[in-house]
């Protein structure tokens, strides 16, 4: 299908996984909303481990970057000891929330049908959803990687309306790409996100202005290369984000 980048405003999310005390959080925080002050065109997320997001959603309030979560759990309250629900998310400031991440797929066990559930909770919660699909180098190196990705979407958004699936972000993360210094080309991360959004528009009429983000060794110097593919509406970022100055040049980059 036709797209118009000119529909989706850039998007760039740090995942800082599993980094950084409240203090260092909130310096981080800080430096990012400083470093990205002055940008009008983007927009800026960061999601800290579950014990800075008060901190953080508290320091960046009325600001203009937002605060997403790495995960929630699929019910809003009960005996899931350990877990932390969507509305308790909502409750301490966050607005995303990244779903179906292949760290928590890969070391975790998730399944795409627990990420179609904490989507859905996601959404009640009036949280967007930031759901990551991805194929393993092994999948890749067999030509699977349309198929696993089209298995994942599938799973992750069925049952949605349109108006949850207009409140969704999509983030094609390989996973060979992640943490290892290894990027997709540009053109490999375009056959993708056109895939994704050529599927979701055989469903709904919300796909022209579905964000799709790439994540996967994102960094200052190969961002513009990957944000100048027609599909690629900006990043969830890892090791970079983890840098103030980074993460505000790739954005500026990006942008
Ligand atoms: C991620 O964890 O979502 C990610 C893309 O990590 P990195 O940027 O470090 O590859």
């Amino acid at each position: 299908m036709s797209s118009s980048p000119a529909q989706r405003r850039p998007f760039f999310c740090g995942n800082w996984k599993l980094n950084g005390s409240i203090a260092e959080s909130l310096a981080l925080a800080t430096e990012v909303r400083n470093g990205v002050a002055t940008l009008r065109n983007a927009d800026v997320v960061v999601a800290p481990s579950f014990t800075a997001l008060h901190a953080v959603a508290k320091r960046l309030e009325d600001g203009p970057v937002a605060v997403s979560a790495q995960d929630c759990h699929f019910e809003d309250k009960g005996a899931f000891t350990g877990e932390v629900s969507a509305p308790q998310l909502a409750d301490v400031g966050c607005k995303y929330v990244i779903l179906g991440h292949s760290e928590r797929r890969q070391l975790f066990g998730e399944l795409d049908a627990a990420v179609n559930l904490k989507a859905r909770a996601a959404l009640r919660a009036g949280l967007s959803p930031i759901i990551c699909v991805g194929e393993t180098l092994a999948e890749r190196d067999a030509g699977e990687t349309l198929g696993r990705v089209q298995a994942q979407l599938d799973a992750a958004i069925a049952g949605m309306t349109d108006a949850d699936l207009g409140r969704c972000l999509v983030a094609y993360e390989p996973v060979w790409a992640i943490g290892t210094g290894r990027t997709a080309t540009p053109g490999q991360a375009q056959e993708v996100h056109a895939f994704i959004r050529a599927s979701v528009a055989r469903r709904s009429g919300v796909a022209p202005t579905l964000r799709i983000l790439y994540g996967g060794s994102m960094k200052p110097d190969n961002v513009r290369a990957l944000m100048s593919e027609a599909d690629v509406d900006g990043g969830l970022v890892g090791g970079a984000s983890l840098q103030a100055e980074s993460f505000a040049r790739m954005v500026k980059e990006g942008s």
